[in-house]
């Protein structure tokens, strides 16, 4: 076959398991740094694919380049997410195993792209049906559905995912996909009552407010300027005494400056608009439900104009006449700071739950219908990962511990399915190998799920103690339980010199990666995650379709505490583990050039930041302690038989005996290389100067 590479596609190498120096993090980045430089923004270690964020748009992804990749072998052509997507796919129909792919990187790496990319290879390349155009365009259309609800513009990213999704694309036995299904983690409901300076709320307020046709914003009794709704941009005042004793959350009751930006230049809310209106239909919504969803939307808005203020008995009055008028009632024993507290609290939670029923409402639309089919054997499924890399902040709270608790039980995966399987490989192929060492993150993930002594346990165990709970208490609590744990620190536990570094309300965990200091501060609160039962009664009496699905009456009468946020997150997180592990993975790493979302920069530090957390120098290091290089027999003869006069232009024997004339006419040494049952592997420290490496880079 013809390669496709040019000789711009060379620069540098294009799998770093190839690079000299490999254990140097200088020669690995300056490698990064050539080929963005040349706009060849993917680079390879081993079957792991690193991606970094051009920050502009790219001629690779059109059509012929997808015909490029389409059936093609990983190293005849240039690194893509496309050789990933495919390779996949392949597998998935060869060998019908269940394959995954693992996008992990910071927020604006590119992640949420490389998911859209990879689905749109799919719905090109995969065979069509008029049944299977309606699953491509639901699959596709899921997104800007669920990026309008569940996506806002923050400092990172203008479109940054505030919510971790793992999609199934479920493939029929010849090749077509046919359903899919979608499971969501950990949506940042804080943004719906409270963002940071130059950030948004979600897209689908704004979108709302600027495409709505005047008709729909008068039903809704919504006015068409963002200005007018506290919980996007106006300045509000609080005053009054402290809600309690958590001064992060009653400072930002205090002053809330909300965003203060609702206009955002690489977003057209108004365009957007009509890409989710359109969706919506595309996924089966039905016009009263399009309303039903809107008016929680806009009664969200409503209810943060509520505003408070005290009465003779230092109670908390509605001032806002116009405004739901019920939560006067509701409200009025609690002084204004609760009654604040409440009333986010019941937004965030009516936003949080109808963010799921959102995903069930999409994945009913996304369904196989298998049960229809008797007798067709069942789907093949590629699942697709996109969540938060480690988050590593100047202040870093319970939203950042969970995610980096997630990515340590993505290493653990990691290290699993990597060694395991490649362990495997050696021993059915009968090949000889030593074990690679590595460091088994393990210790780290007991630290933070084991039962009755992990964090997580001993914060529900405060979450549940009834008196005089606090952050404080639970840090205290923490440092009695696991002080002697290699990777936990606090300021008490530390040395002199340590001390200095970490606050008193903080605990530093040392992960795989790197170092990370958390603050108390507002973990229990978070993890309680709590609403007045007068106000879920108030839901469970809603007319509105969705809110009555969402707020179950069973969740009054029943005594049980419902799972705390901490606790919800573990389980969800080992169901994945679960499906995961069931499945063939494949990685794609996503690295961000700079911080200011501009093209052809390349900052260093922050590259080198991401290199170190991502984990990417343990990658290559495991990668080149095995193999990097293997072929089945027949494929590696087909490939290269025309670099040598004896295999060419056809071996008659046995494939094992061509490979090995042809290994041997080619120079390999012995030791260079290892010839299984089925497979021959060479080994990559030895052979960097070896033809068939180097022929590969041509
Ligand atoms: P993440 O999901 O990792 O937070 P996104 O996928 O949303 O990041 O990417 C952030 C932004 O970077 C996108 O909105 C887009 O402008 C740009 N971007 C990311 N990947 C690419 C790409 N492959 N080509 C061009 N632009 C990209
Ligand atoms: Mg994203």
């Amino acid at each position: 076959m013809e390669s496709a590479l040019t000789a711009r596609d060379r620069v540098g190498v294009q799998d770093f398991v190839l690079l000299e120096n490999f254990t140097s993090e200088a020669a690995f980045i300056e490698n990064l740094r050539k080929r963005f430089k040349e706009n060849l923004i993917y680079t390879y270690i081993g079957s792991v694919l690193v991606s970094v964020n051009p920050y502009k748009e790219l001629e690779i992804y059109s059509k012929q380049h997808m015909e490029r990749y389409r059936g093609v072998s990983f190293y005849e052509v240039s690194p893509h997410l496309y050789a990933i997507a495919d390779n996949s796919y392949r597998s998935l129909r060869m060998e019908r195993k269940d394959q995954c792919i693992l996008i992990s990187g910071e927020s604006g790496a590119g992640k949420t792209e490389a998911t859209k990319k990879i689905l749109q290879y799919y719905a090109v390349t995969c065979p069509a049906s008029e049944q299977v155009e309606t699953v491509k365009d639901r699959l596709l259309q899921s997104n800007p559905v669920l990026e309008a609800f569940g996506n806002a513009k923050t400092l990172r990213n203008d479109n940054s995912s505030r919510f971790g999704k793992y999609m199934d694309v479920q493939f029929d036995y010849k090749g077509a996909p046919v359903g899919g299904h979608i499971l969501n983690y950990l949506l940042e409901k804080s943004r719906v009552v409270h963002q940071n300076h130059g950030e948004r709320n979600f897209h689908i307020f704004y979108q709302l407010l600027e495409g709505a046709e005047d008709e729909l914003l008068r039903r809704l009794g919504l006015e068409k300027n963002p200005q007018q709704y506290h919980y996007l941009v106006k300045v509000e005042k609080l005053s009054g005494r402290k809600f309690n004793n958590d001064d992060h959350y009653s400072l930002s009751l205090y002053w809330r400056v909300n965003g203060q930006c609702a206009r955002v230049s690489s977003i057209s809310d108004k365009n957007d608009w009509k890409i989710v209106r359109k969706a919506l239909s595309v996924i089966n919504f039905t016009d009263n439900e399009v309303e039903d969803l809107l008016s929680i939307v806009a009664s969200v808005l409503h209810l943060g104009n509520v505003q408070f203020a005290d009465d003779e008995q230092g109670n908390a009055q509605v001032t806002t006449e116009n405004q739901i008028k019920y939560l006067a009632r509701l409200v009025s024993p609690l002084n204004l700071e609760q009654a604040a507290y409440a009333r986010d609290a019941l937004a965030k939670a009516v936003y949080g739950r109808t963010f799921s029923w959102l995903v069930n409402k999409i994945n009913k639309s996304l369904a196989y219908k298998d049960a229809e089919c008797p007798g067709r054997r069942s789907a093949t499924v590629l699942g697709l990962l996109d969540i938060y890399g480690f988050e590593v902040f100047q202040h870093n709270s319970f939203e950042q511990f969970c995610i980096n608790y997630c990515n340590e039980k993505l290493q653990q995966l990691f290290i699993e399915l990597t060694l395991k399987s490649e362990q495997e490989e050696y021993e059915s192929e009968g090949i000889a190998w030593e074990p690679v060492q590595y460091f088994n993150n393990k210790i780290i993930c007991d630290l933070v799920e084991e039962k009755f002594k992990g964090i997580i346990s001993i914060l529900d165990e405060e979450c549940l103690r009834p008196g005089d709970a606090t952050d404080m208490t639970f840090l205290e609590k923490l440092e009695e339980t696991v002080k002697n744990h290699p990777h936990f620190l606090t300021h008490k536990l530390a040395d002199q010199k340590t001390r200095k570094s970490l606050d008193r309300e903080q605990f530093r965990l040392l992960h795989y990666a790197g170092e990370v200091t958390y603050s108390v501060t507002g973990f229990l609160d978070k993890n309680n995650d709590l609403l007045f039962r007068n106000l879920k009664e108030t839901m469970c009496n809603s007319e509105n379709p969705i809110i009555n699905h969402c707020f179950e009456r069973s969740e009054l009468t029943d005594k049980r505490r419902p799972e705390t946020a901490a606790t919800q997150f573990k389980n969800s997180l080992s169901k994945l583990m679960e499906i995961l592990m069931s499945k063939e993975p494949s990685y794609i790493r996503c690295i961000k050039p700079n911080d200011a979302k501009q093209a052809a920069r390349f900052d260093e530090v922050l590259i080198r930041h991401q290199v170190k957390y991502l984990g990417l120098m343990e990658n290559l290091r495991v990668r080149r302690a095995g193999f990097a290089y293997r072929r089945k027999y027949e494929i590696f003869l087909q490939r290269y038989k025309s670099l040598c006069s004896e295999t060419w232009p056809m071996w008659e024997g046995r494939q094992h005996d061509g490979v090995a004339v042809l290994v041997k006419h080619l120079g390999y040494k012995p030791e260079e290389y290892k010839m299984g049952r089925s497979v021959i592997s060479f080994f990559p420290n030895l052979c960097i100067e070896g033809n068939v490496l180097d022929y590969m880079k041509l």
